[in-house]
């Protein structure tokens, strides 16, 4: 675990999985607002900070169990309040069914109370605007600080070229969202597994660059015939490490279908 100090902000860098780490995770800890709380296989090096920390609101960008998983903890333990998209309000009430190799890669997502995004979130030096921005999720949010030019942008980033996609990412949604936050007059982001991107905005407009040019290859080839076998041979030939590790939840094939889907 790693503590890293940026502004006034405290930034926390974990290995989602103690034992497999070939994941970080990020937390943003910013005047009293945490932006995601961790996954839950992390409590015990968790907890004893999230003590220490004067929590008085927590920002879910998303439901997955990595950016959500402690915020049952948190809900238990901590007098705070918990926001998140709207759409993601009856999700986060129930317990989490996932797979079990993601139960025991990052633990459960236990059942937590959490309220709607208001349409700002004011801490006592900043404000921070949620922004609906669907693509990796269908309750995806990014958070926009304007005045330091901050967007916090959950899993929207990662990285500029992604070849694999889970079967719920949506080509399109995606690039509908950069298109929206790109407008935004911001410099700096911070994504849930990479950490600060301190030229952002330009990897941003990278990755719309590039998400572009795939749909319309794959579109492309989809409407000459092709099937998605030779699609994903044509534009992405090399097998990529998440397909294995992810036991195939994460595909080229998942993104080359979602590129026509819709
Ligand atoms: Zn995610």
């Amino acid at each position: 675990m790693e503590r890293i100090l940026f502004d006034d902000m405290e930034i926390i860098k974990i290995t989602v999985n103690p034992i497999f780490p070939m994941m970080d995770v990020y937390l943003y800890f910013i005047d009293g607002l945490l932006v995601d709380t961790g996954p839950s296989i992390r409590k015990r090096n968790l907890m004893p900070l999230l003590k220490t920390w004067d929590i008085r609101q927590v920002a879910i960008t998303h439901h997955h169990e990595d950016h959500a998983g402690l915020a049952r903890w948190i809900d238990k333990h901590v007098s705070t309040e918990i926001f998140c998209h709207k759409n993601m309000v009856a999700v986060a009430h129930k317990n989490a069914h996932l797979p079990w190799y993601r139960t025991l890669f990052s633990g459960p997502r236990l059942a937590f109370n959490a309220r709607p995004y208001p349409e700002v979130i004011r801490t006592y030096k900043y404000e921070f605007y949620p922004i609906d921005t669907p693509g990796h999720t269908f309750d995806h949010v990014c958070l926009f600080e304007p005045y330091k030019g901050w967007l916090f942008t959950g899993d929207l980033y990662i990285t500029p070229y992604p070849k694999v996609f889970l079967k719920e990412e949506s080509m399109l949604s995606y690039i509908n969202s950069i298109q929206k936050i790109i407008k935004l007059d911001y410099k700096t982001i911070f994504c849930g597994h990479e950490g600060v991107i301190e030229n952002g905005k330009e990897m941003m407009e990278r990755k719309l660059q590039y998400l572009q040019k795939i749909r319309k290859d794959v579109i492309n080839l989809h409407k000459l015939g092709y099937n998605d076998r030779t699609i994903v041979k044509k534009i992405f030939p090399d097998r990529v490490k998440l397909e294995t590790a992810s036991f195939g939840s994460f595909s080229r094939r998942n993104l080359v279908r979602s590129c026509y889907r819709e």
